[in-house]
This record gives C-alpha cells, sequence and structure tokens, in this order.
C-alpha cells in the first residue's frame, strides 16, 4: 500500500517521496482520509508510530487553499512540551519545504516578542505550549477565533503535567464548528471525559492497544543496593557491560537527580548531556541535537524533557528510578525498539517501593519483566564478598524470590545467563562515586555473557 491513495495532495506527496517514506504507517494509513473529509479523529497512537505526520500530512493539503490574517492562526496544533513542539515544527519544515505556509511555534522559554511579530504577519499553522499560548491570548496579541482546526497531541501527558484545565479553556475558546485531532496513548477517565465532552463524533483510530510495549525491546530488571551512590555504580557497570551499546537515554524521576548523575557520569568520563525541566530552551534543544547527532553517547533525562522525542535509534534505555507512574514505563521504553529495530530497556530496582512500581507495569503491559540473571562485575564481587553476607544477600526479599527464575521478555540473549546470586558490592567508603576510590575491578569494564 502506499501513500498515494489517501486523498493528499501531489505537492505533499512528492514531500512523502523525498523523505523517503514508502509506505503509509497504519495511525497514517487509517486517520489521513478521515482528516481529509474533516472529521474528528481520536487517535490512540504513541509516538513512534508515525502519528505526527498522520496529522501534519492532511494538514499540509488543507492548508494549500486560504490564507492566514494577522493574529488569527488558521490551525493550533498543542504539545505538552518545548521539544515536542519544535519536533512537530521540523516535521512542517519537512513536508512543507514547498509549501510557503507560516508556521509559528509559541513555546515558553523564548522572547515574546519574536512570537508576537510573526503572530502579526499572520500564521497558517501555530505549534504552542497551553501556558505561553494563553499568556498571548491574555496580552490580547492573538485571537482563536479563526482556528479551522485544532490538534490536541500527547493528551495523557497533558493531564500529567496539570495541564487540562487550560486545554478546556482552549478548546472553549476555538469555534465551535472546528475539527479535532485528538491523540492519546492511553485512555484514563480524565481524558475520556475531555474527548466526549469537545469532539464531535470522532473517528476513533487505534493502532496498538494503550500502554502495550515495544515487542523489539528486550526488557530487564538489575537488583540494586538502595543508596544512590549504589545505584549509580551499578549503572556505570551496566553501561560499561552492555553489549552493542549505540546510546542510550537514562531516565530520572526527579529533576534534581538528572543532574546529579549527569554530574556523576561526567566525572567518570561517560560522554553524557542532561534534558530536564530546569534547563534553559537553548541548552535543551543543544543537549537534543548533540544527542541526536550522535556527538554524546548518553542522555540523562527527566520524563517530562523526554516525552515523545524523536530520537529514531535508540540501542539502550536505563531506568535509573522505576517510574512512579507506570504508563512513563511505556513511554520511556517506546524510545528503543522502534521501527523494527531491537533494543534493550533496563530498570535499575532498589527497594521495595521500586519492587511495587515494577508489579504495577508488570499489570499495565501484562507482561512479568525478568531480573537479569548476572550482574556486570558480579563474579568478582563474589569473591570479595564474605558468605554470610551472600546468604543474607541472595534470600533478600520475596520479589527476588518470586522472579529469579524468569526469562527475559523478548529476544534470547540472556539464554546462558546463570540464575542470579547478586550479592550486593560492598562499597570501601559511602560515596564510591569517586573514581579514584573504585576497587580496581570495578575500573574497567566488565563484559556479561549474553
Ligand atoms: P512519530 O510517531 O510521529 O514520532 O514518528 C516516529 C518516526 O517515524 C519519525 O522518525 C518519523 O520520521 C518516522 N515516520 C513517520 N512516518 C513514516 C513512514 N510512513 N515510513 C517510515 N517512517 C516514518
Amino acid at each position: 500500500m502506499s501513500f498515494s491513495h489517501l486523498g493528499l495532495s501531489e505537492k505533499v506527496l512528492a514531500a512523502v517521496a523525498a523523505t523517503g517514506y514508502k509506505t503509509p504507517t497504519p495511525i497514517q494509513d487509517q486517520a489521513i482520509p478521515h482528516v481529509l473529509a474533516r472529521r474528528d479523529v481520536l487517535g490512540i497512537a504513541q509516538t513512534g508510530t508515525g502519528k505526527t505526520a498522520a496529522f501534519t500530512l492532511p494538514m499540509l493539503t488543507m492548508l494549500e487553499t486560504g490564507r492566514a490574517r494577522a493574529r488569527m492562526p488558521r490551525t493550533l496544533i498543542l504539545e505538552p512540551t518545548r521539544e515536542l513542539a519544535a519536533q512537530v515544527e521540523e516535521s512542517f519544515t519537512r513536508y512543507g519545504a514547498n509549501h510557503k505556509l507560516n508556521v509559528a511555534l509559541i513555546i515558553g522559554g523564548v522572547s515574546f516578542d519574536d512570537q508576537d511579530k510573526k503572530l502579526m504577519r499572520g500564521v497558517d499553522v501555530l505549534i504552542a505550549t497551553p501556558g505561553r499560548l494563553l499568556d498571548h491570548f491574555e496580552r490580547g496579541r492573538l485571537l482563536l477565533s479563526s482556528v479551522e482546526l485544532l490538534v490536541i497531541d500527547e493528551a495523557d501527558r497533558m493531564l500529567d503535567m496539570g495541564f487540562i484545565p487550560d486545554i478546556e479553556r482552549i478548546c472553549k475558546l476555538v469555534p465551535f464548528t472546528r475539527q479535532t485531532l485528538f491523540f492519546t496513548a492511553t485512555m484514563p477517565p480524565e481524558i475520556r471525559r475531555i474527548t466526549e465532552q469537545f469532539l464531535h463524533n470522532p473517528v476513533r483510530v487505534e493502532v496498538s492497544k494503550p500502554a502495550t510495549t515495544v515487542a523489539a525491546t528486550t526488557q530487564l530488571l538489575a537488583r540494586s543496593g538502595r543508596d544512590d551512590f549504589e545505584k549509580r555504580d551499578l549503572l556505570r557497570r551496566l553501561i560499561r557491560s552492555a553489549e552493542g551499546l549505540k546510546n542510550a537515554i537514562i531516565f530520572c524521576n526527579r529533576k534534581r537527580d538528572v543532574a546529579t548523575l549527569h554530574r556523576s557520569l561526567l566525572r567518570h568520563g561517560f560522554s553524557v548531556q542532561a534534558l530536564h525541566g530546569d534547563m534553559g530552551q537553548p541548552a535543551r534543544t543543544a543537549a537534543l541535537e548533540q544527542f541526536r547527532r550522535g556527538e554524546i553517547t548518553l542522555l540523562v533525562a527527566s520524563d517530562v524533557a523526554a516525552r515523545g522525542l524523536d530520537i529514531p535509534d535508540v540501542s539502550h534505555i536505563y531506568n535509573f528510578d522505576v517510574p512512579i507512574h507506570p504508563d512513563d514505563y511505556v513511554h520511556r521504553i517506546g524510545r528503543t525498539g522502534r521501527a523494527g529495530r531491537s533494543g534493550v530497556a533496563i530498570s535499575i530496582v532498589a527497594g521495595s517501593n521500586d519492587a511495587k512500581a515494577v508489579a504495577a507495569i508488570e499489570k499495565l503491559i501484562g507482561q512479568t519483566i525478568p531480573f537479569m540473571e548476572q550482574m556486570p562485575g558480579e563474579r568478582e564481587t563474589r569473591y570479595a564478598a564474605q558468605p554470610e553476607q551472600q546468604k543474607r544477600e541472595s534470600n533478600h526479599g520475596r520479589h527476588e524470590q518470586r522472579r529469579r527464575p524468569q526469562r527475559p521478555v523478548s529476544a534470547a540473549r540472556n539464554e546462558n545467563a546463570r540464575t542470579p546470586r547478586a550479592p550486593k558490592p560492598a562499597p570501601a567508603r559511602n560515596d564510591i562515586d569517586n573514581a579514584s576510590h573504585l576497587p580496581a575491578f570495578l575500573l574497567r569494564p566488565v563484559t556479561v555473557k549474553a
């Protein structure tokens, strides 16, 4: 099946061909004809499914006729984060090179005046985060009464970030007769309520079950001591011993932990950047670009900063912290194993709260995630540990016992690995984050047989 039967204009088809896409993805195939027929669409799809093109391509086709007036955008796309908004803008640049459309990005952290000038010129496509959009509206710099089409993207993330009241307000400010395209990866009750209130007889397009994880990704758990220095130590060993690691995103639950871990990895000589909400926009964009271009290998990120980022080829995901919300797990590991590539996602589990969070994740994804059967550096550590300590630690926790015999969820990488004994490394001092105090065996890369 090619793009030609979807009803897209010649110009858009040429742009798609120039991009190199041969066949539409399922969300594109199912959504584009309905968008072009001016129907409301409820798209249940994660990032990585091609959902951005599912709305940008028909929008470009529809915008070929008509003109924008000053301060009255014709279409509006709402995104939860600045990075996602910037990516959608890029998508318009990529597919709309021959379209001479005015596309404006209205996001926080950059100058109001420049944005105001763009709005003044007349905007065909306004891509915005909700807060900054409302700021412009309240200053009287923007009118939403000419919006013909509204896209609400990553709605469940908007919910997580507390944007739903803003979304409701914006939905009431745009004309009742506009067309609405609504994308979400999951359908919690609050999102269902919004769709019932603001979509008119929508076509529902669901491309994969909500909250399913990517089949091509090998998912594993790695047991760690509770302290952050132990987790950092384990992470370094996991990274150093990883097979085929091309690049990795390391997720933390809190912004301040992103900064701490970033500093620690830098001190240990890793090629790493950080991405969290407290960084200024230029720093965030620069970090992401460096990572995309392969100039750095590791990116330490928080969920908010990393949601939906289009980084096509990530080989490894590490959850330095098990995410508190199970949905975040699905989104995090959705960064790898994309487009038929295989990926590895390893979550560091430290203590009973993490074990509970893992149980919730397993319930959501309907799969058991096994513990790694042999930890990097384990053999050396075992020699270092006292027999009594080994016994105590290998019996540590019901969670471990329940899981021991499991195999990886997909791929047979660890087929030959042994049952985990996992004695914890016994650090000589409280902070082994400084390389000069590390035992020698932790300083050299340790290869794990997979
Ligand atoms: P998205 O879900 O919009 O974040 O898209 C995920 C990735 O798939 C992006 O890197 C797109 O460039 C790519 N993509 C989108 N549509 C297609 C297609 N029809 N064929 C191949 N790749 C695509």
